[in-house]
């Protein structure tokens, strides 16, 4: 069998906003530009370890995308308000690591419309522009309102939700790209009916706690050369090995003429990637194999 061209524990692909999007697939130490093998047959097995990634402890299942029970159950990251930041309990003193809290929470975060698979909602600390966006696959995204903090980010989207899905549908994502939007407009639109509730929040927090964004619309495009028409995914769990021809790349997804896996969901878990045939495409580098 040829040498694995990565081999080690899983981390989500970094991507940078290209166009189109540039992944690199990292596996331990290894790290593999994706542009470089579209269009080739790749093989991904899974040798049967999971590392945690916090702790680096081995454990026989992941939990919260790629960490050890003990980590899942202690880290602040893992916790329910990190998914529902509107439940945010600092200040009942009961944050699991109040530092890291204060580093990551009280930080300015962004509510943003997306378009991955429709129109949604969304929040990120500005810090993640617009690498939340890629990851998500979505081609549409307009930073619309910034606010002081996690928690007050979680309760705009509360007020959001109401009127717009908060969700990707994943497998439309992957079966192509959704029709483009008037962000602008959906903004305008959104503003005005939500004004009173965003009111109340702001008597709450302060006047200055939530300040409408007049920002540029994002755009992205990504490396695919072919949507798949059904989507079936790959799971490691339930099959170690994953082979097909690399179709594309969207969001943490690798599209095979096989079926999707999404890379994120195996955070942790340790493979060896290898090209099937290298003599059909890979990097022009004499002497890789
Ligand atoms: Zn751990």
């Amino acid at each position: 069998m040829a040498e694995p061209l990565a081999r080690g524990c899983l981390s989500k692909m970094t991507v940078e906003p290209g166009p189109p999007a540039r992944y690199t697939l990292i596996a331990g130490a290894d790290r593999v530009p994706l542009a470089d093998w579209l269009g080739a047959t790749l093989r991904l097995d899974w040798t049967g370890a999971i590392a945690c990634t916090h702790c680096g402890r081995a454990t026989r299942k992941s939990f919260g995308q790629g960490h050890c029970y003990p980590c899942f159950k202690k880290l602040a990251r893992c916790d329910t308000c990190i998914m529902k930041p509107e439940l945010c309990h600092y200040f009942q003193g009961t944050c699991r690591e109040p530092e890291w809290g204060e580093a990551h929470c009280f930080q300015p975060h962004v509510v943003y419309l997306a378009n991955a698979s429709g129109l949604k909602v969304g929040i990120t600390r500005r810090t993640q522009i617009p690498t939340r966006w890629l990851d998500q696959g979505a081609t549409q995204a307009l930073p619309i309102l910034e606010v002081a903090s996690r928690q007050q980010s979680g309760l705009v989207e509360v007020l959001f939700k109401e009127v717009v899905s908060d969700r990707t549908n994943w497998r439309t994502m992957l079966k192509g790209e959704a029709p483009v939007l008037d962000l602008a407009a959906e903004r305008d639109r959104l503003l005005a009916r939500l004004g009173d509730g965003l009111d109340e929040l702001r008597q709450r927090f302060g006047e200055e706690a939530i300040q409408e964004l007049d920002a540029e619309a994002y755009r992205f495009d990504y490396p695919v050369l072919e949507f798949p028409g059904k989507v079936t995914s790959h799971n490691f769990d339930k099959q170690a090995e994953v082979c097909g021809r690399l179709l594309g790349i969207k969001g943490q997804y690798l599209i095979f003429d096989t079926g999707v896996i999404n890379l994120r969901k195996f955070t942790g878990y340790e493979v060896e990637l290898r090209a099937v045939d290298p003599s059909l495409a890979g990097p022009a580098t004499p002497g890789l194999f």
